[in-house]
């Protein structure tokens, strides 16, 4: 399939803000392709990715619901990089995949990929037209997160250690949101770039 449509790659670190902001660019028309729900689907119960997981790391990783046992795996790749290469080897090509099959089919005016870690993985890059970050200061992180799951703040502070810092992530965007402040905030900035998408799609 040879259909790209015009495409916005959209991040930010944790709690940052972005399901809010995809939620709200998807009521203005655009389409919004997940890639979290992807890998989660592709591990579910008789996901497609499950029998190469299986394979590689043993039956013992898929549950009795044959989905991806998740505390087994994170504990596995938390401990060893090499084994968390070869989850990342099994699942990015096909979230990829899945991904841009997921964008050929949208009937959107354009599309949108959340990706959490589009910044960590470079090849993000060069398959959209932009990326547009969102921003928040950290105590604004931390606290939504604590808050939203249940974590203590040293939990928190370790989920973003993993990731990009903030500033690398501004280094890579060429729009940015500010979601420091309540939601009513987001409206004319969201209002602002949704004309802009319109305009150079
Ligand atoms: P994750 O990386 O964990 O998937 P996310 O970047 O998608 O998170 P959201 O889920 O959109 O972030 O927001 C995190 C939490 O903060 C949610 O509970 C959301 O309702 C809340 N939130 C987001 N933006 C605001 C805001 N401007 N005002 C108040 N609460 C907000």
């Amino acid at each position: 399939m040879n259909t790209a449509p015009f495409s916005i790659g959209l991040t930010g670190g944790i709690g940052s803000g972005k399901t809010t902001v995809a939620d709200m660019f998807a009521a203005r028309g655009a389409s919004i392709v997940d890639s979290d729900l992807i890998a989660h689907s592709l591990t579910a119960p008789g996901g497609p990715a499950m029998p190469a997981i299986v394979a590689e790391f043993g039956p013992e990783f898929a549950d009795a619901t044959g989905a991806l046992d998740r505390a087994r795996m994170r504990q596995l790749v938390f401990a060893d990089a090499g084994a968390k290469a070869r989850l990342e080897a099994i699942l990015h090509p096909r979230i990829r995949d899945g991904a841009l099959a997921a964008a050929a089919a949208a009937t959107g005016s354009y599309v949108i990929y959340a990706v959490p870690l589009l910044v960590e993985s470079g090849a993000w890059r060069e398959r959209v037209a932009r990326i547009l970050v969102v921003d928040c200061r950290e105590e604004v992180q931390i606290s939504r997160v604590m808050a939203r799951n249940n974590l203590a703040e040293s939990q928190v502070r370790a989920i973003m250690a993993a990731q990009a810092s903030r500033a690398q992530r501004l280094a890579a965007a060429d729009d940015v949101i500010e979601n420091n402040d309540g939601i009513a905030a987001l409206t004319p900035q969201i209002d602002r770039l949704h004309a802009l998408y319109m305009k150079i799609r």
